[in-house]
């Protein structure tokens, strides 16, 4: 690593939220990935600083959020990661709206809601994301997605400057969006919800956590949905269906609680979690015809 680049870098972000050789497996829900060059956690316009020194220096840089969709390389990430944090204070509750850091985690948005009764968000709840992963994904659940909430999304470009864009030109779809294509970042999003009873969205946010620990292994570390969900098709039943279950490879593992989910028992590697991806898809292929597309996104070098 350009060690001028290391010393501007420490002139535009606080040294304590610089990291060298940092393992990724630490900054991901699957608990697997190799070490980042350098990770760093901006705070507010420290963003923009960073990015056009990443620019001026052709360093690659990647941005994360909570870690939760992401395979991440053994041999880990070349350049800067970005991890996307925010403060308590950077969600902002007027009247139906709410703005928000894209830092700030789904469930923390979706509890700030449900304490100023509004309802519409209770489907994220139990989403381990971030909101700048949940815009760039389109996350969703239960029949609720962001597509439904988001008005408007601010974003860096890759020159580091500020645009809104409203939800119409984000291009949201199925677990998609047009933030990474564009090379933006997410740094805030606007969210309309509707006013409801507290006492009613609460339940509703218990109702759906009771179904997600009684048919997710939450006890596992995992990526969540493993694959997305095949047109006319259940991924996990299609899995489960082609005699899948508990399939392992090294100690990655096709949970046997949910076979949409790749679990790690442990001490899995990248590498035996792409494998173990690539075997299933290659044998849902060849059983039924229909190729599974991974729904986790993998960076970095395997
Ligand atoms: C147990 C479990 C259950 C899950 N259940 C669901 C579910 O019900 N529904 C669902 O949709 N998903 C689910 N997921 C997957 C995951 O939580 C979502 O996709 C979530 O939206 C990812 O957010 P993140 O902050 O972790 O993003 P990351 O995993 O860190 O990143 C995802 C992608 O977004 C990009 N990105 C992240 N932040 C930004 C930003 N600020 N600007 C630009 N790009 C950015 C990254 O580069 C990457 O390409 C689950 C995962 C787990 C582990």
């Amino acid at each position: 690593m350009n060690q001028q680049f290391l010393t501007e870098l420490k002139a535009v972000t606080a040294e304590n939220r610089i990291f060298t050789d940092e393992p990724m497996k630490k900054h991901t829900t699957f608990r697997v990935g190799g070490p980042a060059d350098i990770l760093v956690q901006p705070k507010g316009t420290e963003l923009a600083a960073v990015i056009r020194l990443c620019r001026k220096y052709d360093v690659p840089y990647q941005v994360i959020g909570n870690g939760s969709n992401l395979l991440v390389g053994d041999r880990g990430i070349r350049g800067l990661v970005i991890e996307m944090l925010s403060k308590e204070d950077e969600i902002c509750v007027e009247d139906d709206c709410i703005t928000v850091g894209a830092g700030m985690l789904l469930s923390k948005t979706a509890n700030r809601a449900a304490e100023h009764g509004l309802t519409g968000m209770e489907f994220a709840a139990g989403i381990p994301g971030r909101i700048g992963g949940a815009v760039v994904m389109n996350a969703g659940a239960y029949g609720g997605e962001m597509k439904d909430i988001l008005t408007a999304v601010t974003v860096l470009d890759q020159e580091g400057n500020e645009k809104i864009l409203s939800a119409e030109e984000l291009e949201l779809g199925y677990r998609t969006s047009c933030i990474l294509k564009k090379g933006y970042i997410v740094t805030g999003a606007k969210i309309k919800l509707k006013h409801g009873e507290e006492t009613a969205i609460r339940a509703r946010m218990e109702e759906l956590k009771k179904q997600r620990v009684e048919k997710q292994p939450l006890e596992y570390p995992s990526a969540g949905s493993t694959f997305k969900r095949p047109e006319g098709y259940f991924a996990g039943k299609l899995i489960m269906d082609a005699g899948l279950r508990g399939y392992l490879v090294g100690e990655a593992q096709v949970s046997e609680k949910h076979c949409g989910f790749v679990i790690n028992r442990g001490n899995a590697t990248a590498a035996d979690v792409r494998t173990l991806m690539q075997n299933v898809a290659d044998i849902v292929e060849e059983k039924f015809g229909v190729r599974l597309e991974p729904e986790v996104k993998m960076i970095g070098e395997f």
